[in-house]
């Protein structure tokens, strides 16, 4: 049986041509690495142009120039593959047939019969290339095998041709003739040619399903496994959160999560006395603005309503063509308390916890400027305890410690809340009596010195029984108009009490 050669150029070159065309249209603009299988299609049809014209046109075109089209064809395949399986064998051996077979034609132009053997060694190998890639392939893929099969199918082909050449039974002279090994190795070629771009398309999508379910996965991790709470939410409400949401937020699972609303995760109003749905509203329509919004807000957990202090980020997303959020809420309690912590040990002496030299004084100044601002009266205490180097002299440092702790403690059980207790040096103590004028504050001075002289000190192994203060008192006045000079007053004051004999309230006379 054989069939009439030229008409199966025909349909190898339109089977070519078309497969070469839909696979450029596919791959125009995009990262596939389909493109080389395009190109080799081309080539192949070109190749089989030329072989169809042979005689019309010269025969280093329909041999040399078509056998090379071939074999860049089978180079490309072999790239190709080599490309999709993840493995970099020498490029070198993929490419140096090209040369070789145009080469080895120029040579052979005038024997028909060498041409066949020679060519036919040659796309053995080219096809061994792509068969062997194919199986060596990083990842599993069943397109490889029909990759395997095509390229199999070209070796069987070729090792006909080759036989048939040398024991005479291929006893033509030019491609296009008609024999049964003829129709038999160009109907090989069209399924080679099928079966090669179908192994290695299937190939390609098996990588890429592959790579999504690996990047999908690393993905799902990534959600599941952050303690921040991740959540998707469009303009209807929540559609999707990881399990750090749930127990951020106390909900027992995403089929009620996602019924909730954003307004029903944080209290009615913000910590600065703003609506919460409102402000939310322009925090959401910021990051649609801007693409992502960072800022702190105040959360509310669902199952027992207590509320905590929150960092949210909003990252406007487009998601399959719909707008949607994506917020990646961090609870920032910890971090708060540190930060109070901090702010408390910057601002609050450790031994007596007063306020700390440096504090102290800014609070006054503000006391002051405000006092002056509304035309209140305001006095300060300056007060030093009586003899203590000799306290610390017989019961120890420790003990000096201890009444240095007392004191502080008597100070905060007798003065007013509003009142500015601190610490201004070892044992040297200064308060500001808002809203108080001089006779008042002398009162409160002479309570403060009272309950002092009253207190004692439980410093173990002894107990002392009492110690004392002297106390200076200054108030806001046209003398005084400013902290620098109410500070100078009342020291003075205070020395004034010690020169008297210590344990006592002494009024500054400015
Ligand atoms: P005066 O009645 O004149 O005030 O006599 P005084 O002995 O109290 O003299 P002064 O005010 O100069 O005493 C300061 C002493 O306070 C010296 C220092 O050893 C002690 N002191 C300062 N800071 C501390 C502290 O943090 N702990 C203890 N235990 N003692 C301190
Ligand atoms: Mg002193
Ligand atoms: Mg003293």
């Amino acid at each position: 049986m054989q069939a009439h050669i030229p008409t199966i150029f025909l349909v190898i070159i339109t089977i070519s041509f078309a497969l070469a065309a839909a696979i450029a249209m596919v791959s125009l603009g995009r990262r596939h690495g389909l493109m080389p299988w395009a190109f080799g299609l081309a080539l192949h049809g070109i190749a089989y142009v030329f072989f169809s014209l042979r005689g019309e046109i010269s025969d280093f075109l329909s041999i040399v120039v078509a056998s090379t089209a071939i074999s860049t064809m089978l180079a490309l395949f072999a790239g190709g593959i080599r490309n999709i399986s993840g493995r970099r064998p020498y490029l070198w051996l993929i490419w140096v047939p090209v040369p070789i077979i145009a080469l080895g034609l120029s040579l052979l132009l005038d024997d028909f019969i060498a041409r066949v053997v020679f060519s036919a060694v040659v796309y053995i190998f080219q096809g061994g290339l792509i068969g062997w890639f194919a199986y060596r392939s990083d990842f599993q893929s069943r397109g490889r095998y029909v990759v395997m099969a095509s390229t199999l199918l070209l070796i069987v082909v070729m090792l006909m041709r080759l036989l048939g050449a040398l024991n005479g039974s291929l006893p033509i002279s030019t491609i296009t003739a008609s024999s049964p090994l003829q129709t038999l190795t160009f109907l090989m070629t069209i399924v080679s040619t099928l079966l090669t771009v179908i192994g290695m398309l299937l190939m390609t999508w098996e990588r890429n399903e592959q790579l999504i379910r690996e990047s999908e996965i690393r993905m799902r991790t990534l959600f599941e496994s952050t303690s921040d709470a991740v959540m998707l939410l469009d303009e209807r409400g929540f559609f999707e959160c990881n399990p750090a949401t749930l127990k951020m937020f106390g909900c027992p699972s995403k089929e009620v999560f996602v019924t909730k609303k954003p307004a029903d995760l944080s209290p009615p109003q913000q910590p600065d006395g703003t609506d919460s749905d409102a402000l939310a509203q322009q925090q959401i329509a910021k990051a649609m603005r801007e693409s992502s919004n960072r800022f702190e807000w105040v959360h509310q957990r669902l199952d027992d309503g207590r509320s905590f202090p929150a960092e949210v980020l909003l990252n406007a997303m487009d998601f399959n063509g719909r707008h949607v959020l994506q917020a990646v809420v961090r609870d920032i309690t910890e971090r708060k308390r540190l930060q109070a912590e901090l702010e408390r040990q910057a601002h609050h002496d450790n031994l007596t916890g007063l306020h700390s030299r440096g504090h102290f004084m800014q609070r006054a100044e503000l006391e002051v400027s405000r006092a002056l601002r509304y035309a209140q009266p305001l006095s300060l205490l300056m007060m030093d305890i009586d003899d203590f180097k000799k306290v610390n002299d017989t019961h120890g440092h420790k003990a000096g410690d201890e009444v240095l702790k007392k004191l502080a403690e008597v100070c905060r059980a007798t003065l007013r809340e509003v009142d500015v207790p601190g610490r201004i040096g070892g044992e040297e103590f200064a308060v500001i009596l808002p809203e108080t004028g001089i006779d008042d504050a002398q009162e409160v001075a002479e309570r403060l010195r009272e309950n002092i002289a009253n207190a004692q000190v439980m410093a173990p192994p002894s107990l002392i029984q009492n110690f004392t203060i002297s106390i200076g008192v200054a108030t806001l006045g046209p003398a005084n108009g400013n902290l620098d000079a109410l500070l100078g007053s009342a020291d003075k004051a205070l020395y004034a009490a010690k020169d008297a004999g210590k344990n006592r309230v002494i009024r500054s006379t400015a």
